[in-house]
């Protein structure tokens, strides 16, 4: 098995574990920094080896549309053309096709949609997103599902599941021929899907079950539900996924939420907040967030945390990045984009830390109020 639980914790399901990848070890709980173009926007590799990073999450839509496979298998993979040696994580395009591009149609075969970005039709099928995640060189390859809106009709909600599921079977027969399996310790993750609905969960997982080997994934949450339904839905797939499985939890979250989908047994996250918030002067602390737009910041000499040990906490003021900020420099979403990836990694290595002493269930309850609110 390639997927290895360390640790448990006494008074909740929270775990730490051991994903091994072809490209090194990934200690979980772990957090994926996303790469929707290929780079962590504003960071080089470089900064995301300093912050800690362990993986990062790269867009199959995105890159597909641009620069396109081509040059991707020119240069033989994803990892060549960003620069950056560890894990990375693909999605398979699938809820990007359902969320921003024009769909025209989708039938069982694939998704007929029209590019958002050049106007251009394209047919993605579960196959070409194997194909297209190959060529990438993803290290865990996801599967090509349906992702509903929040709030469909149950009817509707039982049309994505069978799609999901005939779906799941294409993608994992296509990479099964084509030796992915074989050739590597690449992993590939199906995805659960049912809404807010235990009884439609439990019927997608037990129909892609058998196509998982180290880790699954939970899809089609936090896409506009009510939060409690959402820590329902988690709390009861805990129940039903084997333990020995990796969960990956997709699009989640904020802090707060992440500490409490990891007190439910979630192993792997991956989330736009930490990178796209700090573009818009919003900084994660330990004691809350900063808006530094924020004109009380204006001639404030302390740094963003003063206990955070990242290069914008160790460097500058928060009047100067606030300055930054004003004046739309470059560098301004740079440094908040440093300083949230590395909080998040923190944050990651103290939960792990915690479970490993088996008091995160205490921790949790102090910090997660204080890491919600605003300073
Ligand atoms: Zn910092």
């Amino acid at each position: 098995m390639s997927f290895l639980i360390l640790n448990k914790t006494k008074n909740s399901y929270a775990r730490i574990g051991q994903l091994s990848t072809n490209r090194g070890l990934i200690n979980t709980p772990a957090f994926m920094p996303i790469g929707t173009y290929g780079p962590v926007k504003t960071l080089s590799p470089k900064d995301l080896n300093d912050v800690g990073s362990q993986i990062i999450l790269g867009n199959t839509y995105h890159l597909y549309l641009r620069p396109g496979i081509e040059l991707i298998k020119k240069i033989k993979g994803l990892h060549n053309l960003i620069g950056w040696k560890k894990p990375i994580l693909t999605d398979s395009g699938g809820f990007q096709v359902f969320s921003l591009a024009k769909l025209n149609k989708i039938t069982n075969d694939g998704v007929f949609f029209t590019s958002n970005i050049d106007g251009k039709k394209h047919f993605l099928t579960p196959q070409l997103s194997m194909k297209i995640q190959k060529i990438l060189g993803s290290d865990i390859i996801m599967s090509f599902d349906q992702c509903p809106a929040a709030n469909i009709e149950t009817i509707e909600l039982n049309k994505a599941i069978k799609r999901t599921e005939l779906w799941t079977k294409k993608c994992h027969e296509y990479l099964s021929l084509n030796n992915v399996f074989k050739e590597s310790n690449t992993h590939f993750f199906p995805i659960i899907q049912g809404g807010t609905n235990e009884k439609l969960r439990e019927i997608s997982f037990n129909s892609i079950q058998k196509y998982t080997k180290d880790g699954i994934a939970i899809g089609g949450l936090a896409v506009g539900e009510d939060k409690n339904a959402m820590f329902d839905i988690i709390s009861y797939l805990n129940t039903i996924i084997p333990n020995s499985k990796l969960r990956y939890l997709m699009g989640v979250g904020k802090p707060e939420d992440i500490i409490e989908a990891v007190s439910l047994g979630v192993d792997l996250f991956d989330c736009v907040i930490p990178t796209r918030n700090a573009r818009n002067g919003q900084f994660f602390t330990w004691f809350g967030k900063i808006n530094i737009i924020n004109s009380k910041y204006k001639d404030d000499l302390k740094p963003i945390s003063e206990n955070c040990k990242c290069y914008t906490c160790v460097t500058f003021t928060r009047a100067y990045i606030r300055h930054l900020f004003k004046i739309n420099d470059t560098l301004g979403l740079r440094l908040a984009t440093l300083h949230n990836v590395y909080f998040y990694m923190e944050l990651m290595k103290e939960i792990r830390m915690q479970i490993s002493k088996d008091s995160f269930f205490e921790w949790s309850n102090k910090i997660k109020d204080l890491i919600s609110s605003k300073v």
